[in-house]
């Protein structure tokens, strides 16, 4: 049954890939939000992987975690950084998965001998997937990935089409983002492909109710209305998004073109957005402070923003609210295993998560040197895992290492071992221990009071909990295969570390802190996954607060 108190949004693109659809949908989304409704993402993505655990992170970018533990592309993590919501396993709809359903369907006799096909089933089980991930909204925005006219774009196409005879057209506002080149030799922006892509979309029966038009520099009237007229839409609903500096700027540049009037009338409502925590944030980026922190990010793929888009998004945020300067520095943690010179001047040091041997020991090295110096430091998942190898080496075992590395299985100081019921696993999707579990912070550690504070002050809240014997009992998302071996924890504390939080049933290492240290705190989960532009995680804000004050720089 479908949510019949839903609106829905369909984004699709024009000419090229990657010019911005994802983050034009979040931000018609903003806006909305802003205004007052309940408005959630769904992207639907042509792939045929069944998920995005497998995918490479260099060519994909970061694997995003929804908190039901679902393996996804860093799309999602843009919706909800946008939006302030969390995603769940229906905000993603792969065709792999899509497939892998009809087929298990079948196999086990569930179509009762019918003929399956795209049409009606592939098509009729998206319908069903975008009607689960609205059940509770307001506005629900659909992102379909790829660009119109690709072969495996086509049956999602055809289900947003399908999807308004269900709901209502007027229920459904169809958006197309197309791009609009400037060939230089000619001085000229060329409006053909657009208009072709659009002549596509009309010819899968979907005429737009909104088409943003993506240029470089600002393109004037006469060229929306040319792509209007050629068209067969309304010049008004031809609307100029040009290149901006930030993505967070885009809502702003959303408003200025003209889309409101027409979200208004969809909605039925013309009260302004409250968009003011949004031009304090953009107000707060874009200054220039007296104190710029250096904050190393110690990674093996190396400049690449995508891969760790999270981490380096909450950083940002976590800057801009702290009033400083962020000057991330990437750092080739495959260099600093020889030459730990190259941490020098750094006020932070940030470990992100990572698979695999290369630049590991790079990473330990790190750790070590921001115990050793007295340089703050935050460790996210693998960062975890580096810095409890690199004090149980200083504690007294030479050879700590991580099980994942195999560089110890003969005397057996796997100070990380796999978890229960991982083993075998170590290449397959969907099987490692993923989304939200639960951890229990220890009274007074600085992990527990940072999570307080913020739950205290209502400005978001982790499933903070006090327990009655002063613990802190907080929920992040995670995904890991290998954890800290607590046969090692007298070496680990010997080295300078501490545990100050554990699953729930005491078995898992969750957060680790070096109480000697401005700022040591590492955890096995991803916490960068739940920050937000205008609701920045707690655990970062801290960090670059004791980057900025940081004594040893
Ligand atoms: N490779 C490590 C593990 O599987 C850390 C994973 C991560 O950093 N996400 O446990």
């Amino acid at each position: 049954m479908h949510n019949k108190k839903c609106k829905y949004i369909f984004v699709t693109g024009g000419v090229l890939s990657g010019v911005g659809k994802g983050i034009t949908a979040a931000s018609i989304g903003a806006i909305l939000k802003a205004k007052g409704y309940h408005v959630t993402m769904q992207k639907c993505d042509p792939y045929l992987n069944v998920d995005a655990g497998l995918l490479n992170p260099v060519e994909h970018g970061e694997c995003f975690v929804t908190h039901d533990g679902v393996e996804t592309d860093l799309d999602l993590g843009h919706y909800e950084r946008f939006l302030d919501f969390e995603t769940s396993k229906y905000s993603i709809t792969l065709s792999g998965s899509i497939y892998k359903e009809l087929i298990e369907r079948e196999r086990a006799g569930g179509f009762h001998g019918k003929t399956v096909q795209l049409v009606p089933h592939f098509t009729g089980l998206v319908c069903e997937k975008i009607e689960k991930a609205s059940a509770n909204s307001d506005i629900h925005i659909v992102e379909i990935g790829g660009t119109i006219g690709d072969y495996e774009g086509l049956p999602f196409v055809e289900a947003i089409r399908l999807f308004a005879n269900k709901v209502g057209r007027r229920n459904c506002l169809y958006v197309s983002v197309v791009y609009v080149p400037f060939i230089h030799t000619s001085n000229e922006l060329k409006t053909k492909p657009a208009q072709n892509a659009l002549k596509d979309l009309r010819g899968f029966g979907i005429i737009p109710d909104i088409v943003c038009v993506r240029t470089e520099n600002p393109c004037g009237r006469e060229i929306c209305k040319k792509i209007a007229a050629f068209s067969g839409i309304s010049p008004d609903a031809v609307v100029n998004l040009p290149d901006i500096d930030s993505v967070y700027d885009v809502p702003f540049n959303v408003l200025r073109s003209g889309v409101l009037a027409i979200l208004d009338d969809f909605v039925d409502n013309n009260t302004e957005p409250d968009m003011s925590r949004w031009k304090e944030f953009s107000r707060r980026r874009s200054q220039k402070y007296a104190k710029t922190v250096k904050i190393g990010l110690v990674a093996k793929y190396v400049g690449n923003d995508d891969t760790y888009i999270c981490v380096t998004e909450a950083l940002k945020a976590a800057a801009a609210w702290n009033k400083v300067n962020l000057a991330l520095t990437w750092v080739n943690a495959e260099e600093v295993e020889n030459n730990a010179s190259l941490l020098k001047g750094l006020d932070g040091i940030v470990v992100p998560g990572g698979f695999g041997a290369r630049g590991v020991e790079g990473k330990i090295k790190a750790a070590e040197y921001a115990l050793k110096y007295d340089i703050p430091y935050l460790g996210l998942c693998l960062g975890m895992q580096a810095a409890c190898i690199a004090a149980a080496r200083n504690g007294g075992i030479k050879t700590a290492n991580s099980e994942e590395f195999g560089a110890c299985e003969k005397d057996g100081n796997n100070v990380i071992y796999i978890m229960e019921g991982q083993k075998g696993k170590e290449s397959t999707g969907g099987t490692m221990r993923l989304g939200d579990c639960k951890a229990v912070l220890k009274p007074k550690s600085r992990a527990a009071k940072i999570y307080q504070k913020a739950a205290n002050t209502g400005e978001y809240i982790y499933g903070t909990e006090l327990l009655e014997d002063g613990s802190v009992e907080i929920t992040e998302r995670h995904r890991h295969r290998y954890e800290v071996n607590q046969k090692f924890l007298d070496a680990i504390q010997a080295g300078g570390i501490i545990i100050s939080g554990l699953s729930p049933n005491g078995k898992l290492v969750e957060f680790v802190e070096a109480p000697k240290c401005q700022f040591f705190i590492a955890t096995q989960a991803h916490p960068e996954l739940k920050s937000r532009p205008l609701n920045p995680h707690p655990l970062f804000l801290d960090f670059v607060k004791a980057a900025k004050t940081n004594r040893n720089s």
